[in-house]
């Protein structure tokens, strides 16, 4: 006899919040999340990790069916914890892996509160005061980065790549009259650094632009964009009778932090405007989903100092403010508060200089005929998503509000303090080489030799001299074996789970340079993590050495 589903939805009402005030079960459900808490909690061990490293079955994940009985919140929430296991704790002090933060607790409650009541920010209507978080979030962003919030707009996207993605349809729009009736016939380009994000090109190919569309202009050894060679590379396009959808400003590099002259881009794109008589003004974004939360620095009194920060500190963080005080010159700027802002994913804002350029995206009013019904703002209108989850906004708030300017000054701060101590050690170490001296971010990059090389001249020969590319191949052998040991290392408990590149920059000659990665940016970080970075590697060699 099956039940009648009378039962069932009785049964299943227990597991949906109460619509009205009933303490017993607002009790239940704090209580169901604290139980799994503290399952996560039990997963917790000395190792930057969740569990134990856990081998992806996905054959056996196919053969997953839903079963035909309804479960049970506890079976369900203890499933769902088991996922976890073998997840690295972001925030652990030896995770020192990607530019991928560990969120603060306000900015979680920031995140859970909207999947409770479910605001959504296609309109007011549906999102009442989370429409104004919003608005206060990208106001009090803009006014970081240097924008008028009077004039200036935004809104919350699927990530750094939506950022890039609006900015370049903006853009297009400027390009190309009527491109939203008409379509593309002659595609316009796309210009960015070859060490620019593959956003650009993902935005490119989406756009439908087509791939070869993507201009990418040399960079120089500290990874920006050279200013010469993008002067050269749009002449070039307006001598070909081509159009330039959006130029791309990198600030802050996925990998180096390389930070690209925004400002002396600008000034090329300007230049261009009048000496060729343009009928439209490229669009100029930043993609500053790294570099943007830098902008705390802007106003900091480098030679005061009052926070303290010791001085190899102060010059990394003044060498970053003085490329990230330009932010305000580009016409539109991508924020992810997901990386250096310390919230959950997904937390990504896109700000438009003049925010009227969001109305060139605006769907025409009959064509949304069910929403957008009363009130003033309505994002829904412009935004390429429909639903718009408040999470992003609220959890960005409440960081915003945590750390005030100071906060996250003194956190970059300690960061940035943390990468510098580990690159002192580095460039005091005869077998390590700092392949990203110049660039002052949270995320090192270097290259392990072993014993015999001089590490003065080879990493130099290698980068330019073709007759070194035997050299270089077998050294970027070695660190992947460098690397292989000291992941093996990690999670065993041992050491500190650092990353590699493939790729750190190619040689003169178009080879990979394959590059270590330290990216520091827990809270927890100190001293004696850098010095096991140091460790890690010394135990590493000695092994290679005798295998
Ligand atoms: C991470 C990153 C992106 C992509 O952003 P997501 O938020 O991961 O989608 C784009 N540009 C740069 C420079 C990045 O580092």
């Amino acid at each position: 006899m099956t039940t009648s589903y009378k039962d069932i939805v009785s049964q299943l009402r227990t597991a949906f919040p109460a619509p009205v005030s009933d303490r017993l079960h607002d009790a239940y459900f704090v209580f169901s999340f604290l139980r799994a808490l503290d399952q996560v909690d039990a997963l917790k061990s000395a190792a930057p990790m969740l569990g134990t490293p856990v081998t992806l079955d996905y054959a056996a994940a196919r053969q997953q069916r839903m079963a035909e009985a309804p479960s049970t919140l506890e079976a369900v929430t203890s499933d769902l914890v088991h996922y976890l296991s073998g997840m690295f704790i972001w925030g652990h002090p030896r995770a020192q892996i990607n530019v991928v933060p560990s969120p603060t607790i306000p900015s979680i409650i920031g995140g859970l509160l909207p999947s409770i009541y479910n605001p959504n920010l296609v309109s007011e209507e549906s999102s009442r005061q989370v429409s104004l978080a919003e608005v206060e979030a990208i106001a009090m962003t803009a006014a970081l980065v240097g924008y008028d919030p009077a004039t200036s707009d935004g809104v919350f996207t699927f990530g750094g790549t939506g950022t890039t993605l609006y900015a370049a349809k903006i853009g297009l729009e400027k390009a190309v009259r009527d491109v939203r009736q008409r379509g593309i016939r002659e595609p316009p380009v796309i210009v960015c650094s070859d060490c620019a994000h593959y956003a650009c090109r993902t935005v490119a190919n989406w756009l439908g632009l087509g791939e070869a569309q993507l201009v990418t202009v040399p960079t120089t050894e500290d990874n920006q964009i050279r200013l010469d060679a993008f002067a050269q590379a749009l002449d070039a396009i307006v001598d070909d009778g081509r159009r330039i959808a959006c130029i791309v400003a990198t600030m802050g590099t996925t990998d180096a932090f390389g930070l690209d002259d925004l400002a002396g881009m600008v000034r090329v794109r300007d230049a261009l405007v009048t000496s060729r008589r343009l009928d439209y003004v490229p669009h100029v974004h930043a993609d500053a989903v790294i570099g943007w939360a830098w902008s705390v620095f802007t106003d900091y009194d480098f030679d005061g100092n009052p926070l303290g920060f010791r001085l190899r500190t102060v010059r990394a963080l003044a060498g970053t403010a003085r490329r990230i005080r330009h932010l305000g010159l580009a016409d539109s700027i991508g924020v992810d508060f997901h990386k250096t802002g310390f919230t959950p994913y997904i937390s990504s804002a896109v700000l438009l200089r003049d925010g009227g350029d969001l109305q060139r995206l605006a769907r025409q009013q009959e064509d949304t005929p069910y929403i957008f019904q009363s009130g003033e703002r309505h994002p829904g209108r412009y935004t390429l998503e429909t639903s718009r989850s408040g999470s992003g906004p609220l959890a960005a708030l409440a960081n915003l509000r945590l750390f005030g300017t100071q906060g996250l000054q003194s956190l970059l701060g300690h960061v940035v303090a943390m990468a510098e101590e580990l690159r002192e050690q580095l460039e005091g170490h005869p077998s390590t080489t700092v392949l990203n001296g110049e660039n002052f971010g949270p995320v090192t990059l270097f290259r392990v030799y072993p014993e015999g090389v001089d590490t003065f001249a080879v990493p130099e020969q290698e980068r330019t001299d073709p007759a070194s590319r035997e050299t270089l191949l077998a050294h970027n052998a070695y660190n992947r074996r460098i690397f292989e040991r000291i992941q093996a290392d990690a999670l065993q408990g041992h050491g500190v789970v650092i990353s590699l590149t493939d790729c750190y920059r190619e040689t003169t000659y178009g080879e990979p340079i394959v590059a270590l990665k330290s990216y520091i940016l827990s809270p927890f970080s100190d001293e004696h993590q850098v010095k096991a970075v140091l460790d890690s590697i010394a135990k590493a060699r000695r092994a290679l050495a005798t295998a």
